[in-house]
């Protein structure tokens, strides 16, 4: 059964690369009818277009560091003014630096923003993101081992090919994390400062599912309805 949000929330999902975010986004967001909005996947979608702003970000993903925050900031705030957004969205890899968030903070007055961090140690992401595998269309995200296709390099959902991701390679992920620790790390305090964070252990848990629920269970306290 799908749920809606009593009131609108704008839900970060926080946490390193690989720790599956991508993953359970768009499940999440099918279940409160609100937008996956992932800043990883608007940069790709530019440099797949062939834009300015995909150029200028491309050059800063390849080598595993952030994309300048007034860039990401403008294209984040541009997509949440749109009409769909009116209830909320799921935000997936934004904010990932305090200047980020406090800027989020300044620009949507009118939604309960709250933080989901997807706890896992650096060991484990390396594993994942060296096995994961995108869909060029839609984005969704599978791993060579832990939940691959049912067909290979073919994705269940829309049929497209399937890729390796460039800065998925151990070189580019070891600087992601370096990245992460340094920069994003401190929105855990920051959020959970404000009571607006959740945590959910990634490691020890069996299944998606489970993890999936983990994450229903965590919003629970606030504001799910039946819709
Ligand atoms: P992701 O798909 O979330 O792993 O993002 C891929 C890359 O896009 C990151 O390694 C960054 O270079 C860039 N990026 C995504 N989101 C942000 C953000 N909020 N701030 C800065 N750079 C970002």
């Amino acid at each position: 059964m799908n749920a809606s949000l009593e009131t609108p929330q704008v839900i970060i999902l926080l946490g390193p690369p690989g720790a599956g975010k991508g993953t359970h986004a768009p499940k999440l967001s099918q279940h409160l009818q609100v937008p996956h909005i992932s800043t990883g996947d608007l940069f790709r979608y530019h440099l797949k277009e062939k834009t300015t702003l995909g150029e200028i970000a491309d050059k800063y993903i390849q080598k595993g560091e952030l994309v300048p925050d007034d860039i990401v900031i403008d294209m984040v705030i541009d997509r949440l003014s749109e009409s769909d957004c009116k209830n909320g969205c799921i935000l997936d890899g934004f904010p990932r630096t305090t200047f980020q968030a406090v800027s989020l903070e300044s620009k949507v007055t009118d939604k309960i923003i709250k933080a989901i961090y997807f706890k896992a140690s650096d060991e484990i992401l390396f594993e994942r993101i060296t096995g994961r595998l995108c869909c060029k269309e839609c984005n969704a995200v599978y791993h060579k081992s832990f939940f691959p296709p049912k067909e290979q390099d073919i994705c269940d959902k829309c049929q497209s090919t399937l890729f390796q991701r460039k800065d998925d390679t151990k070189e580019v992920l070891k600087k992601r994390l370096e990245v992460y620790h340094l920069q994003t790390d401190p929105l855990i305090h920051f959020y959970d400062k404000k009571n607006a964070l959740t945590e959910i252990n990634v490691e020890n848990t069996n299944s998606l599912e489970d993890i999936f629920q983990d994450i229903l269970f965590s919003l629970k306290e606030t504001t799910l309805s039946p819709s």
